[in-house]
């Protein structure tokens, strides 16, 4: 999933300095389950910022909703008699949901109340890991499951660089090397012979240097 992480309080104080009637918008996806941006944190920001500007002597009006996505022209459409109500829309929802809302929305101000994170898994209560970068040509048959582009630093392909230390990476002794845990899984698998093949170049020219991606499926357009 999409993991982000709640923008400090501070900067969203001063995004919204400008603005008298602002709506807190949430998403019930990915950044509810990372619970940076659901119903809950909807709740506990517009209370924080109600708070804060009562403290100041400030007038302002603070509205809540969370839609069921924010990156879905279906869901956003859920808010269109609403809009008019507010100068603008603080969006708790990831930079996809931020941007749906603003091209949908021409004329009003879109401000980010979380950072964005990464794709990750939710390893642990309260820690979420990044696990894959989109690179768009996927190599994960080849090494066992681990992904080299997201957890290896330098993104190597053939193999470690030669940096790591009792498994863990050069960069950080609490950051495990990947290329240790490819080894190891196909250990498991029984599958040195993969590590041992010299893999074929992969073609970057479906990661993000290639410019903004688009996937099309024919077979689902209507
Ligand atoms: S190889 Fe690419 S698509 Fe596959 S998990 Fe890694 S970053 Fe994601
Ligand atoms: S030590 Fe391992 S994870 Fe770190 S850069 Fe080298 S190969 Fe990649």
């Amino acid at each position: 999933m999409i993991i982000a992480s709640k923008k400090p309080i501070e900067e969203i104080i001063q995004e919204i300095t400008p603005y008298s009637r602002i709506l807190i918008l949430g998403c019930n996806e990915c950044v509810t389950v990372c619970e940076a941006g659901g119903k809950k944190e909807v709740e506990v920001l517009a209370s924080a910022l109600r708070i804060f500007c009562l403290s100041q002597g400030i007038e302002k009006t603070i509205g809540e909703h969370t839609l069921e996505r924010q990156c879905d022209h279906e869901y956003l459409e859920e808010i269109r008699n609403m809009v008019d109500d507010y100068d603008a829309i603080v969006s708790l929802a990831c930079g996809v949901g931020v941007q749906f809302a603003a091209e949908k929305y021409l004329t009003m101000p879109l401000l980010p109340g979380v950072n964005t994170v990464c794709l990750g898994a939710n390893e642990d209560r309260g820690l979420w890991t990044e696990r894959c970068q989109a690179c768009g040509s996927c190599v994960l048959a080849r090494t066992g499951g681990i992904c080299p582009v997201s957890r290896c630093a330098k993104r190597v392909l053939n193999g470690p660089c030669g940096g790591s230390t009792n498994g863990k990476c050069e960069i950080s002794k609490d950051t495990d090397c990947a290329w240790q845990l490819i080894i190891d899984r196909l250990k498991a698998l029984d599958k040195m012979d993969d590590y041992e093949a010299v893999a074929p170049v992969k073609d970057w020219s479906k990661d993000r240097a290639g410019g903004p991606r688009t996937v099309t499926r024919e077979d689902v357009k209507i």
